[in-house]
């Protein structure tokens, strides 16, 4: 809405779902026009689809500037709407601005420690992904924008389809149900040493988690992994360990009660959502904890 303003343009959100009025309504009030597409091809996301119905509608009058979310179904769509269209892309955005018949964009490197403006080359029109939540909600309009109803294309002939989601085999556990989560992070440095947040965990009757290296090494099983691709947990206690804090671990905890982070690293991303930080090795800090707890235990 920032961006549509400072240069004068229009704000069109385009809603392809199935059964999507009431959301349309909601939008109204955030944008000038609503594009409203209801059909049962697009009830679930299938890239395809998606893609295909844009291209239908946006190839003859391209948007100056196309946002679209840096979520899973996002990072599949929007490449391949951009080279579709033949227009640049820049991915995972934490803000941009138009300038001239440039686009800027800001983006964070190494882990969330630096922020970086890169300035795509010239174009008409671009297409860029917005890391989610990184902007607050506008105000609403005191009045509504326009909903306009588009049909689906008749002519859209589709390879792929939408079959059905696929459960996970249930698990050991449902870490989303624990009061206190330990979690561990790349810097456990080996499988072995995972035993020293189980303790703690343990010690605390709570449960491990963890970030997606651990997983990706086959330390602990997915259902532990907290994250946007794992779990989104809410406890009242969690301790992060030798967690650098990137957005996609953040996402899935930063609505923890109590945060505690224990990193080497002062400059750790982690620590700007903790509420406790603790600035040393994990190899000290954890066993020292469980220790106290249980002496502070024993004496109960
Ligand atoms: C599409 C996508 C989805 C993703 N989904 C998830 C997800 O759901 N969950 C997730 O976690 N990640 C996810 N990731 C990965 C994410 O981008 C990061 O790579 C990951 O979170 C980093 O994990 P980490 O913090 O354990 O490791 P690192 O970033 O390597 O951090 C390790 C930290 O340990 C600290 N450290 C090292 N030794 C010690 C010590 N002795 N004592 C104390 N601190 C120490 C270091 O200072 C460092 O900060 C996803 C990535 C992509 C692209």
């Amino acid at each position: 809405m920032m961006v549509a303003k400072s240069r004068g343009l229009e704000l069109s959100v385009i809603l392809l779902g199935s059964g999507c009025s009431e959301l349309a309504g909601e939008l109204a009030y955030h944008a000038d026009k609503v594009i409203v597409v209801n059909h049962p091809n697009l009830a679930e996301f299938n890239a395809e689809a998606y893609r295909k119905v844009l291209v239908s509608f946006i190839a003859n009058r391209i948007p100056r500037l196309t946002l679209i979310g840096h979520t899973s179904c996002g990072l599949d769509l929007a490449p391949a709407l951009a080279i579709e269209l033949g227009i640049p892309l820049a991915t995972d955005c934490i803000d941009l601005r138009l300038d001239g018949r440039s686009l800027i964009v800001t983006r964070q490197v190494y882990g969330g420690k630096l922020n970086i403006e890169g300035v795509l080359k010239e174009a008409d029109n671009y297409v860029a992904t917005i890391r989610p939540v990184t902007f607050k909600p506008g105000e609403p309009r005191t009045r509504p924008g326009e909903i306009i109803s588009l049909e689906y294309p008749k002519d859209i002939k589709l390879g792929t389809r939408f079959i059905g989601f696929v459960e996970p085999p249930p698990g050991e556990v449902d870490i989303t149900d624990a009061e206190v989560i330990v979690s561990v992070g790349r810097g456990i440095k080996e499988e072995k040493n995972i035993s020293i947040a189980k303790k703690l965990a343990e010690a605390l009757k709570g449960e491990l988690g963890c970030s997606r290296p651990v997983v990706d090494k086959g330390w602990l099983p997915k259902e532990r992994q907290v994250g946007s691709s794992g779990k989104t947990v809410k406890p009242k206690l969690y301790i992060a360990s030798g967690i650098s804090g990137s957005f996609q671990h953040m996402m899935g905890m930063k609505n923890s009660e109590l945060i505690v982070a224990v990193n080497r690293d002062p400059k750790a991303p982690i620590f700007s959502i903790a509420d406790y930080g603790v600035v040393d090795d994990l190899f000290m800090v954890l066993p020292a904890l469980t220790k106290k707890i249980s002496n502070l235990k024993g004496s109960e």
